[in-house]
Parts: structure tokens; C-alpha cells; sequence
């Protein structure tokens, strides 16, 4: 036998009944992206590897050792596979200047791609929910933003996640924060990891970010940004808790949320559980109004967030939210192959009428007996059995029948009567 050939390490399969979970998520992000009228974008798997090198940051996890990138072939393109959606957007953006006329309230749903070590919740293909608020300045948008991604959770019936929130500020304070965070991290020199001593001068903040236990106690004890925010940036921080305890959602400061990526500056902010152990985090985001510039655009302000589904699915699993409902009102059952043109027709005007239903097929193509059809029809979830008998079908009719123990006798319908068979199904319940 050739040798089996195996998915790519972390990267998953989303196989039926889970794929429904799927749907039934994708359903209710719809639905509360229309209520709050934010339109989708789809923007390409593949883009040019420097949009992400200026974008995203080439100090960041992502960049320096995550991307998934290559050369293309025919005219020698550096590309690289979406690790994240926002430069890709911000590109689109800019690209079709969709901004011209005012603001745009985007979202997007699909893979994004990151070498990582894969574990529970950590994946090296993974699905984002993503939200971006384009050409709006104000901080109603990083609440808007803030409680649409609540108000997702809230459809999906997930009500312990935690919302943590920090600002960043402007540059100007970012900078003085910076030059007291290096002499700070200097100063505890002996304490820093080879990752810490490489980004001391190069993205101190990120030193914030670090998950190694041996640096937690030196890094609590940082100084800390808020300190170095002026009125304008604590003010506006404030009012962005404010309207979301309007709405009430608490938000608590963390000092230490500086998020990965470099483009933010004022709110940033992660949704939390505790459910989920060590990658409990299931959406972040923030601020980024320098990343148009910083991707060649003109200035414009922005702000979104990103959702791991499959953490957020996790969730909903565990705890047990979701059940996999019947797909199926009916089976058909077909004794004789004689019947099958016919049979066809008449499933198809069935399935017009909106009646979900499926044909018995065996797997070497020849017709199974009527005991293994039943035995199918038993386990396929349908609330129906079709039985389209020769006999029957010779007097213009097929049994009916009714399956999970709904009780209830077999009774015959009339072939030429297809089309009102889904009143008469729903009539027989
Ligand atoms: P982490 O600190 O856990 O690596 P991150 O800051 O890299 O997260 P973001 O770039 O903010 O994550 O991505 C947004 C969301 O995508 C995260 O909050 C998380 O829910 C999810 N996510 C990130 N990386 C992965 C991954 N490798 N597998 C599955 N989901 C992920
Ligand atoms: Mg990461």
C-alpha cells in the first residue's frame, strides 16, 4: 500500500457534525454583525510579505518567526499566508480608497496561518472572526467595536468571558514610557531572556508582553505606561469604560496588556476566560490609527479586533452550549432500481418544497435489502422514512413512515401530490 498521507502538523480537519457548530457560529456572526451594520470584506490568503514586515512589525512573534512565507516561482514575489487580517485589510483599504466618502465598518471570517507549537487552543491554521472600524477617530468606535464583540459572545451564550483593557496613548508618551521602561530593564539586566535583551532597544514594550514565570515578578514591577499618559489619552481611555459600563460590560486596567503587534496606540484590549486553561485569550485588539501611513496610505484612524473561533468553539463545547440537531425530515428508501429515475424526480421536487432529504446508497453501487435500507434510515436522524415500492409506485403512490419511535402508522401518499408533501410531512407530525 503507498504510504498514508497526513494533514500538515496543526493544521485541522472540520468534519461533520462539528462543521455545524461552524455554521451555527458563522449564523449568529451575522446576524450581529447586520445589527450593528458592519459589512464583510474578503480580502486574500496571500499577500505580499511586506505588508506584514511594516505592518504587523518586524519585532513582533509573527514576524520574526511565525509567517508562513515563499517565493513565488514564476516572477520571484516574497508572499507570505495571512497570519493576521488587518494589514490585508488596511491594504484593501487603501487600495480601492474605500474610506473616500466616510468611515467603514468591516468584517472578515477565515484561516490565518502561524508556526507556532501546536497544543489546545494554538494551531498552525486557524480561523479569525475579524472586526475593523475604519476612518473613525473617536473612542465610541473602541466601545462600539469593543461591545460588538460582546454582543457575539452573547449570541453564542458565552456570558464568563472578562474584558481587560489598557491604552498606549499617543507616540509622544509611548516614547517617554519607553526610555524609563529600557533603563528600568536595564537595570535588572541579569534578569532578562535572550527574547527580552533582543527587543530592549528595539520594542521594550514587548518585554511587557513576556509568558517566561522567571521575568513575571521583574516585569509586574515595570513602570508603568498609564503613568506617562497626559489628560487627553486618560480621559478618553475613561470614556471608552465608561460607555461600556454604560452597557455593562466591565472592563479592568491591565497595566501589562501591550498586545503583540506594534501598530496600536491608545485602547487595546483582550476578552478573557478562565475556562479554557493557559490560551485563554479569545479576542484582542485595539487602536491603530498610524497603520494606514505605515502600509503607504494616507492618514487614517482605525480600530478591530481579532476572535480565534476555535478557542471561542472550545468554549462553547466545553460548556456544552451546542447540540448537534437532525438535518434530515426524510430517508428514502428504494427496494428496486427500476424505481431510481423516478425517484429522482420526485426527491428533487421534494427538496424544492423544502423537505431535507437523502436517497439510500450502498457503497458497491448494488440495491441493499429493505432491512439494511431501514436500518440506515433508523440511524440517519431523518423523522421519515420514504418507501417508493414498485407496487405502490404502480398505483401512483409511496408509503410513508415514521421513524424514531414518533409513533404513528404507515400511510400511503400520492406521487402526484409531490409537490404539497411537505405541507402533508409537517401535517403527519
Ligand atoms: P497569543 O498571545 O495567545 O499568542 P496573539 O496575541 O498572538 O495571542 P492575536 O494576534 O491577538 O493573538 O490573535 C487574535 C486571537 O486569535 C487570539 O486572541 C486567539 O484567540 C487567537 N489565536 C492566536 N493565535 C492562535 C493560534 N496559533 N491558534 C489558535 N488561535 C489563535
Ligand atoms: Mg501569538
Amino acid at each position: 500500500m503507498p504510504a498514508q498521507i497526513q494533514a500538515v502538523k496543526g493544521m485541522n480537519d472540520i468534519l461533520p457534525p462539528e462543521s455545524a457548530l461552524w455554521e451555527w457560529f458563522e449564523a449568529h456572526v451575522r446576524d450581529a454583525m447586520a445589527a450593528s451594520a458592519y459589512k464583510l470584506i474578503r480580502t486574500p490568503v496571500v499577500e505580499q510579505t511586506s505588508l506584514y514586515v511594516k505592518g504587523t512589525g518586524e519585532t513582533t512573534d509573527i514576524v520574526e518567526k511565525e509567517m508562513y512565507s515563499f517565493e513565488d516561482k514564476l516572477n520571484g514575489d516574497q508572499l507570505t499566508l495571512r497570519p493576521e487580517f488587518t494589514p490585508g485589510i488596511v491594504r484593501a483599504a487603501i487600495e480601492h480608497n474605500i474610506t473616500y466618502e466616510g468611515g467603514k465598518r468591516l468584517y472578515s471570517i477565515g484561516p490565518v496561518f502561524r508556526h507556532e507549537r501546536p497544543q489546545r487552543g494554538r494551531y498552525r491554521q486557524f480561523y479569525q472572526l475579524d472586526v475593523e472600524a475604519l476612518g473613525f477617530g473617536g473612542p465610541e468606535v473602541d466601545a462600539e467595536t469593543m461591545l460588538l464583540a460582546h454582543d457575539v459572545l452573547r449570541r453564542l451564550g458565552l456570558s464568563d468571558v472578562r474584558v481587560e483593557i489598557n491604552s498606549l496613548g499617543v507616540l509622544s508618551e509611548r516614547q517617554a514610557h519607553r526610555a524609563a521602561l529600557i533603563a528600568y530593564f536595564e537595570s535588572h539586566g541579569d534578569l532578562l531572556d535572550a527574547d527580552a535583551k533582543r527587543r530592549l532597544h528595539a520594542n521594550p514594550l514587548r518585554i511587557l508582553d513576556t509568558k517566561n514565570p522567571a521575568m513575571q515578578e521583574m516585569v509586574a514591577a515595570a513602570p508603568k505606561l498609564t503613568a506617562y499618559l497626559g489628560e487627553a489619552s486618560l480621559k478618553r481611555l475613561e470614556a471608552v469604560q465608561a460607555m461600556l459600563a454604560a452597557c455593562g460590560l466591565a472592563s479592568q486596567l491591565n497595566h501589562r496588556l501591550v498586545r503583540g503587534l506594534d501598530y496600536y496606540n491608545h485602547t487595546v484590549f483582550e476578552f478573557i476566560t478562565d475556562s479554557l486553561g493557559a490560551q485563554g485569550t479569545v479576542l484582542g485588539g485595539g487602536r491603530y490609527d498610524g497603520l494606514f501611513e505605515l502600509v503607504g496610505g494616507k492618514p487614517t484612524p482605525g480600530v478591530g479586533w481579532g476572535m480565534g473561533v476555535e478557542r471561542v468553539l472550545d468554549l462553547v463545547q466545553t460548556q456544552k452550549i451546542w447540540q448537534p440537531a437532525s438535518e434530515l425530515d426524510a430517508y428514502a428508501i428504494v427496494p428496486d432500481a427500476q424505481a431510481l429515475p423516478l425517484v429522482a424526480s420526485l426527491l428533487q421536487t421534494l427538496r424544492a418544497a423544502g423537505v431535507r432529504v437523502q436517497q439510500h446508497s450502498s457503497a458497491d453501487g448494488t440495491t441493499s435489502g429493505m432491512k439494511a435500507q431501514f436500518k440506515k434510515a433508523d440511524g440517519s436522524g431523518a423523522a421519515w422514512a420514504l418507501i417508493f415500492g414498485n407496487e405502490e409506485l404502480a398505483n401512483g403512490q409511496l408509503a410513508v413512515k415514521p421513524l424514531r419511535g414518533q409513533g404513528g402508522e404507515q400511510r400511503l401518499l400520492a406521487v402526484a401530490e409531490a409537490a404539497n408533501w411537505a405541507a402533508s410531512l409537517k401535517a403527519l407530525v
